[in-house]
């Protein structure tokens, strides 16, 4: 059997220690990682130079303590939310051609789809009938449709289901809109939101710097144009989140690059409600070649620890249990994760990429009991749509009941940009008779019901 390994500088001698945690602890690095520490637990701003030292350099478990502190502040509940939702994806035609994308089809390809309006809306019918308060859908660039498409089918889920809300398109796809229409996006904003458009996917941001983006999707809405499609809807007063796409061509402090950018605007707005990561997806795509081996799960948490510590003023993070299946997701509501995302009845985009998690919305919710934390459903603008929810009065100004609300909140300044002081003991018990009431669709399992 081989000998334990002993670190020299440890001064317990014996004890092992993996190497990178005992080199964060006692190594060079040590005195600034401690100082930034300080700064998070203080509840200071960092900046870019101080988040990067503590994504490449810190030990992975001071950055899941670090981000479940800015959690806490933030969310200070021990809740995590879901919403009950489904992903429509009604076309694939797509004239962008992104190489890390197994989704889309050439628009003359015999692989291309289109839904029908009555398939769509049966879509919408079983959502619906689940309890379902969402659903995200987005296409390819298709070459001919517009915006109108849009309008008429959101209008008629409107109709029809109003307690749905249509998460719908994305920074890509307004900006495809704006060139195929020949007329400022403001106006398509302007006709999708009359519509009952209520708000916007964080797609397409992949990697918001422009090295990375000639490399994966050199087609694709840059990073000043997509930033700015985010500005224009939350100009509108539309919310919106916020995604990274990372484990590709790109170094660590282009992670932090991109992180900036999102914080940046978010000074300048307030309108993202949220943040989610997840790592490429790198199997069956057309440009497999251009990207490494999946990345790790301890890259999962790295970057979405650092993400939750330094995007100090955006309110939820959302894990990714599809992509990073539903262990990882519970151990990242450690790493600063307070949502769960959507039950995603429905999923093509990353299940063509040869990932598929999905989960029972009951798995959901053990998983997220048996991780320390009360389930609660929820509508896109993080308000509470459960009627479990009895522990305490609902503050419209954190958790807005429809688009009119989260906009009146956001233009008055009350939105979620004012972090709650933690709790004496942060979380606070909340009954167990409270969490065994009755929920949407709790046992109906999803793939009894995927297309
Ligand atoms: S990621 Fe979007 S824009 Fe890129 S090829 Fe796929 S569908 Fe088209």
């Amino acid at each position: 059997m081989q000998a334990m390994e002993t670190n020299p500088t440890d001064p317990t001698p014996g004890t092992w220690r993996p190497r990178a945690a005992t080199a964060a602890r006692l190594g060079p690095q040590a005195t600034e990682i401690a100082r930034i520490a300080d700064k998070v637990r203080h509840g200071e701003r960092i900046c870019g130079d101080e988040a990067l030292t503590l994504h490449e350099h810190a030990d992975i478990v001071l950055l899941g303590e670090l981000a479940n502190l800015v959690r806490l502040r933030h969310n200070p509940n021990p809740v995590v939310t879901y919403i009950v939702d489904r992903n429509i994806n009604p076309y694939n035609a797509c004239i962008t051609d992104c190489g890390f994308c197994a989704f889309y089809a050439k628009p003359k390809s015999d692989r291309t789809y289109e839904l029908d309006r009555a398939e769509i809306m049966d879509k919408v019918a079983e959502t619906a009938e689940l309890g379902g308060r969402q659903v995200l859908m987005q296409g390819g660039h298709h070459p001919t449709i517009k915006s109108d498409w849009w309008c008429d089918l959101i209008a008629e889920i409107g109709s029809r289901y109003p307690l749905i809300n249509c998460h719908t398109l994305s920074a890509p796809e307004l900006d495809h809109f704006e060139r195929i229409e020949r007329r400022p996006v403001t106006e398509i904003i302007r006709d999708l939101a009359q519509a009952g458009w209520g708000s916007l996917p964080g797609g397409g941001a992949e990697m918001l710097v422009e090295r990375v983006r000639k490399i994966i999707a050199p087609k694709k809405t840059d990073t000043d144009r997509w930033l700015d499609m985010h500005r224009k809807v939350h100009e509108a007063g539309l919310r919106s989140s916020a995604t990274m796409m990372f484990g590709n061509v790109e170094t660590a402090p282009e992670r932090i690059e991109h992180l900036v950018r999102l914080r940046d605007l978010q000074d300048e707005t307030g309108g993202l409600t949220a943040f989610a990561c997840w790592n490429t997806q790198p199997e069956g795509v057309p440009e497999a070649h251009l990207y490494p081996r999946k990345s790790t799960p301890a890259l999962y948490l790295r970057t979405q620890a650092t993400a939750r510590i330094f995007l100090d003023n955006v309110q939820h993070m959302q894990t990714s249990y599809v992509t990073q299946g539903i262990k990882m997701a519970q151990i990242s509501l450690r790493f600063g994760c307070d949502d769960f995302g959507g039950t995603m009845l429905e999923e093509n985009v990353v299940s063509a990429a040869g990932c598929s998690n999905l989960e029972a919305i009951d798995d959901l919710e053990k998983v997220i009991r048996r991780g320390g934390y009360t389930p609660v459903q929820r509508n896109s603008w993080y308000g509470i749509a459960d009627t479990r929810y009895k522990a305490e009065p609902v503050d419209p100004a954190r958790w807005p009941n429809s688009r009119e609300e989260a906009a009146f909140h956001l233009a008055a300044g009350k939105g979620d940009y004012s972090i709650v002081p933690t709790p004496a003991g942060s979380h606070t018990a909340y009954p167990e008779a409270e969490r065994q009431g009755e929920g949407a669709a709790l046992s109906k399992p999803i793939t009894e019901i995927r297309a």
